[in-house]
Order: C-alpha cells, then sequence, then structure tokens
C-alpha cells in the first residue's frame, strides 16, 4: 500500500523535529505535527528561557561582589517585565528556526495537533492522511498537585508569563524546576520558602552533593521546610496560606508547585492505533525506541526514562538515521546533567551510594571557597567530587556544586564515556588557576565505599 507520508512525526519539539529533519535530509517523505511550540517545551517554557532568568537572577549578587575588587556600585531594581520582553524576543526568534529547519530539509509541517486514528492513519489539521511509521514524540506536562486549594498554585508553564513577580514565593519540591526557581526568585531578591517531602533536596543525586545544595540553598537566603509536605493552600484576602505537615503556616503570594512532570499521551488516540501505556500515561519502548506496534515508535520524555533535551535529540538523530540511513548506535550510559541553580550542580556517571551497591569504590572529595568569593566575602562554596572502581581504577562518576560546574562536567563526561580510570586523571596537567584543574589533582582518597557484606546486620 503506498502511504501519504515515510514518517510522521507527532510533536515539534527537540526529539521530534530533530527526527524529522534527519529523515527527511535522508530522502524520506516526512511530516512532522506541532499543535503549540514549534521548538516545544525546552525552547519555549523549559531549558532556554529558564537559562536566561537564571542569568538575570545572579546580575545582582554579582553587582554586589565587585565592591570586594575595589567597585563601588549600588545595586539597583530589577524589572521583571522587561526580562519577560526580553526572553519573549529571544523565544521568539529560535522557535521559527525548528519549522523553519524542517521545511528546509523538505518535511511537511502542519501547525496542528494530529491524532492516530489507527496504525497508519492520522487525524490533523482536517484533514486524513497515512503514514508508513509513525514517532511520537509529545514529551511531557507538568503535572499539577492533588492537596485541597491546588488550583491556588501555579506550575512551570505559568510562571514564565506572569506578569509581576511578587514579594513572597512558596516553591513546592526540590527537583531540577523547584531548586532552579527557588535559585531565580531568590537572586531577583524575593523572599523564598521551599517545602520538599526528603531531609535533603535532590533526591537521587549522589548524597555530598545534596549535603551542599542544602547549604548553598542556606547561603542563598533560601528558607527550607524539609520532611514536609503540603496539606492545604487556603486564599488568604488575595494572598496564599500553606499549611504544611508539620503545622507550621506560611503566607505568599504566589505558591509554584514544581513537583514532576508527567508523559503528554492524553488524546492522542494511542488507544485505538494499539499502543500500550504504564499507568502513568509514558510510553514503553525498547532499546530502539519501538513500541509495541510494529511501526510506531516513541522518544524523549514521553517515554520517561531520562527526561533530558539532549537525550530527546540523540534518541530522535539515531531512529531516523537507523530507519532510512545507515544506522548509528549511540550509547546512553554517562549522561551528563545539570541543574541551574546558583551556583550550579553537574553530574555524571554513578554517586557514591549507587556505586556502592555494586563494587568498593574509592572517593576523592574537595571543598573550597572559590577563588572569585576570597575576595567578594560570599559565603559560596565549590565541591568536587569523584567516585572510582576499586577494581579497575575507573572514574564512575564526577560531580560538582559550584559555578561553571556545568561546563566543567561536560568535558568530563567525554573522558567518563571513554572510560577513563584515575590515573588518566592523574596524569593530566591542570590549567591553573582554576576551579577545574582540582578534578586532576585529587591525590589522596577521602574513603572508600562498598556494598555490605554478605550476611552481615543491615
Ligand atoms: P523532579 O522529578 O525532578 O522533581 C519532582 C519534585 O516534586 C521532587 O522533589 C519530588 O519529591 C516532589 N514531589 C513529587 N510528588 C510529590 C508529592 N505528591 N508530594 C510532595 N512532593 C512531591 O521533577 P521536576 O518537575 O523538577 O522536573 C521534571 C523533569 O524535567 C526532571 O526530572 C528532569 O528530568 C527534567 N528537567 C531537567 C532540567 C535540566 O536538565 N536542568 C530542568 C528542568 C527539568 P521526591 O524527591 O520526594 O519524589
Amino acid at each position: 500500500m503506498a502511504y501519504d507520508f515515510d514518517l510522521f512525526v507527532i510533536g515539534g519539539g527537540s526529539g521530534g523535529t530533530r527526527c524529522g529533519r534527519i529523515a527527511a535530509g535522508l530522502g524520506a517523505r516526512v511530516a512532522v505535527a506541532e499543535e503549540r511550540f514549534w521548538g516545544g517545551t525546552c525552547v519555549n517554557i523549559g531549558c532556554v528561557p529558564k537559562k536566561l532568568m537564571v542569568m538575570a537572577s545572579e546580575y545582582g549578587a554579582a553587582v554586589e561582589d565587585a565592591a570586594g575588587f575595589g567597585w563601588s556600585i549600588e545595586p539597583g531594581a530589577h524589572d521583571w517585565a522587561s526580562l519577560i520582553a526580553a526572553k519573549d524576543r529571544e523565544v521568539g526568534r529560535l522557535a521559527p528556526i525548528y519549522r523553519r529547519l524542517l521545511e528546509g530539509a523538505g518535511a511537511t509541517v502542519f501547525d496542528a495537533r494530529a491524532q492516530l486514528v489507527d496504525a497508519h492513519t492520522l487525524e490533523v489539521g482536517g484533514r486524513r492522511v497515512s503514514a508508513e511509521r509513525i514517532v511520537i514524540a509529545t514529551g511531557g506536562r507538568p503535572l499539577r498537585p492533588e492537596f485541597p486549594g491546588a488550583a491556588l498554585t501555579v506550575v512551570s508553564d505559568d510562571v514564565f508569563a506572569l506578569e509581576s513577580l511578587p514579594e513572597r514565593i512558596v516553591v513546592l519540591g526540590s527537583g531540577y524546576i523547584a531548586l532552579e526557581f527557588a535559585g531565580i526568585f531568590a537572586g531577583l531578591g524575593r523572599h523564598v520558602d521551599l517545602v520538599y517531602r526528603q531531609p535533603l533536596p535532590l533526591r537521587g543525586f549522589d548524597g555530598d552533593i545534596r549535603e551542599a545544595m542544602a547549604e548553598a540553598l542556606k547561603a542563598q537566603g533560601i528558607h527550607q521546610h524539609p520532611f514536609n509536605v503540603v496539606e492545604r493552600v487556603e486564599d488568604a484576602g488575595g494572598a496564599r496560606r500553606v499549611l504544611l505537615s508539620d503545622g507550621s503556616t506560611i503566607e505568599a503570594e504566589l505558591v509554584f508547585a514544581a513537583m514532576g512532570r508527567g508523559a503528554y499521551t492524553q488524546g492522542l488516540g494511542l488507544e485505538a492505533a494499539g499502543v500500550g501505556l504504564r499507568e502513568n500515561g509514558s510510553i514503553p519502548v525498547d532499546e530502539q525506541n519501538a513500541t509495541n506496534v510494529a511501526n510506531i515508535y516513541a522518544i524523549g520524555d514521553v517515554t520517561d526514562r531520562l527526561n533530558l533535551t539532549p537525550v530527546a535529540i540523540a534518541e530522535g538523530h539515531a531512529l531516523a538515521e537507523r530507519l532510512f540511513g545507515a544506522g548509528r548506535s549511540w550509547h546512553l550510559n554517562a549522561v551528563a546533567t545539570a541543574v541551574f541553580t546558583t551556583p550550579p550542580v553537574a553530574t555524571v556517571g554513578l554517586t557514591e551510594e549507587d556505586a556502592a551497591t555494586r563494587e568498593a569504590v574509592d572517593i576523592y572529595l574537595s571543598r573550597f571557597t572559590p577563588m572569585r568569593h576570597t575576595l567578594s566575602g560570599r559565603p559560596r562554596k565549590t565541591l568536587m567530587k569523584l567516585v572510582v572502581s576499586q577494581a579497575t581504577h575507573k572514574v564512575l562518576g564526577a560531580h560538582m556544586l559550584g559555578e561553571d560546574a556545568p561546563e566543567i562536567i561536560q568535558g568530563l563526561s567525554v573522558a567518563l564515556n571513554a572510560g577513563a580510570t584515575k590515573q588518566d586523571f592523574d596524569m593530566t596537567v591542570g590549567i591553573h588557576p582554576t576551579a577545574a584543574e582540582e578534578f586532576v589533582t585529587m591525590r589522596t582518597r577521602a574513603r572508600e565505599a562498598r556494598p555490605p557484606e554478605a550476611g552481615a546486620a543491615p
């Protein structure tokens, strides 16, 4: 049977755009449908505008820090509306580029919602089209909380378009989004309360990093409420009253819930096509991004594996090449990731806790005041850490909380992916004076960690 398209991609975000563009470049007849934003979450209401806002939030402290270097500059006022306008201009420049890239590669684009009718048929923009293969790349959406008064909270989709930023803000959660926005708000001079249910923020990250993060948040003036969940939120005459499980109450003008994201699969017609879903709505796929239906694939956040833009892009690129080109294997073993707090966290490979469940490891640690803050006087510390296999001497994990951590760890992730050993690190000459050189000059083991002896008491 002749299909209208060789490949139909639902979703014009980072992953879908890459997949469609590469497939079209390889000669496939491709269509991509996007109902909301070309470029998807990352470009419009995620990574890109978030990072611009982090940058905005760091100027205030930089002005204060300049005093330690002999400058006399009076910190001025921050204009939220002009930041949002500047951010909107940049996003407005970027988003159409994604659409143009697809058209330039010869793909057909639909500014419309696409819905599956069966495994080879879609409804899109009032048309019915057929495709030999279909890729679901619809990403995720913020999860709205369920406690009483949840309607009085906002989520990340809303916060990028706020007309003004109030004085007192409560942030719920302690994952990527909660911490990044707590940092943005605090950097812009707001009073921030951070409520989370764990003893420390960033569950799943290395333990030393989590402790250092709690200290960094405190140093930034963020008021933390660990071991807490929200009982309810009430309207208090325009303000919000947040009641916590420890019985305390916080008043604020804005309550920002950053309590996870969920796969966006509702109303796509996946049931009609026979695509199986997990209970949380995400699409299970195999190593080749194939779903349970032979001609339907899924990439990126909708699969709820490693919910990171560069992973979606890698998956989309590799899938297009597998389907229409020579095929490329792309391994996602040691994927570096960063949390853009102030200072940021970046990490690649295994945490100490994970590594020590598998084998005996040596831990190398360095904590110091970065050079800038010896003069600025700002109480900001850097933590760097290596997790090294005792058996193979390979560096299994590299973790950092400190200025430029994402830039530094990106480089180290090449070394970890290439299987570098601690001796390779030791044989590397550093760049002086930098923070990064610490990663190649850590010589003294801080401690070892190993799996509990079999049969030992827990
Ligand atoms: P995360 O999964 O990172 O964090 C969710 C937070 O909400 C956690 O602190 C979690 O607590 C808390 N939480 C969830 N449910 C409840 C509940 N019922 N009661 C109380 N607390 C709750 O999600 P985010 O929304 O921050 O981000 C979603 C994903 O997007 C990230 O995991 C990441 O993959 C991606 N992302 C990446 C970024 C980057 O690369 N810089 C930036 C932003 C997002 P607990 O830990 O106890 O479960």
